[in-house]
């Protein structure tokens, strides 16, 4: 079995949570199963190999869980973008709208190098809200975005054409219809 279809098979979907209508993708049965948390971390870790990003930035939180390991892996540093609070140092924040208010997200000013090659990884891609301030805030840092990589897309939610549209390179491993 391709190993996109094992790890599509092992995302729990759970209906009308957190809201009724929607169709939850919970990775947390991903994350408990060993073999399967070890195939989804080896797709990243042999997509990124070869293009030795100097970092990998993870989007708060289930981006710290995947994102973190992939770096480990790779013997490279990881990024925390964090909700807005959370940071002690200097920071530059992003706010962008969901579909009821808004969140901002923050990373330290130091936390990347101008012209370092940077990956950024969350769970999931839905509007493509998340991942285009994380993309906006590693921009600010200077730094080169190789491309941002979520385990899952959700293409009716235009999260992923809406990056691609604003030119950012756009991967992920599975998606839901
Ligand atoms: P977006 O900003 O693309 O609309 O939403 C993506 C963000 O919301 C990600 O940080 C992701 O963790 C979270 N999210 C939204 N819907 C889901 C879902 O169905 N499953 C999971 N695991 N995360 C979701």
């Amino acid at each position: 079995v391709a190993p996109a279809d094992y790890i599509r098979a092992h995302i729990r979907t759970v209906p009308d949570w957190p809201a009724p209508g929607v169709m939850f993708r919970d990775i947390t049965t991903l994350l408990a199963n060993p073999r399967v948390f070890r195939v989804l971390i080896d797709q990243f870790v042999h997509r990124y190999f070869d293009a030795r990003p100097a970092a990998i930035a993870g989007l708060d939180a289930r981006g710290f869980i995947i994102g973190s390991v992939v770096a480990y892996e790779l013997g490279i540093g990881f990024v925390p973008i964090r909700k807005k609070g959370k940071l002690p140092f200097a920071t530059f924040e992003e706010t962008y709208e969901l579909e009821y208010g808004s969140a901002t997200v923050e990373v330290h000013t130091d936390a990347v190098k101008p012209g370092e090659r940077v990956v950024l990884i969350d769970d999931l891609i839905a509007t493509g809200g998340t991942m285009l301030a994380g993309h906006k805030l590693l921009q600010r840092l200077g730094a080169e975005v190789v491309e941002v990589a979520a385990i899952v897309d959700l293409p009716e939610l235009g999260g992923s054409a809406r990056l691609k549209a604003a030119g950012v390179p756009v991967f992920s491993l599975v998606s839901f219809e």
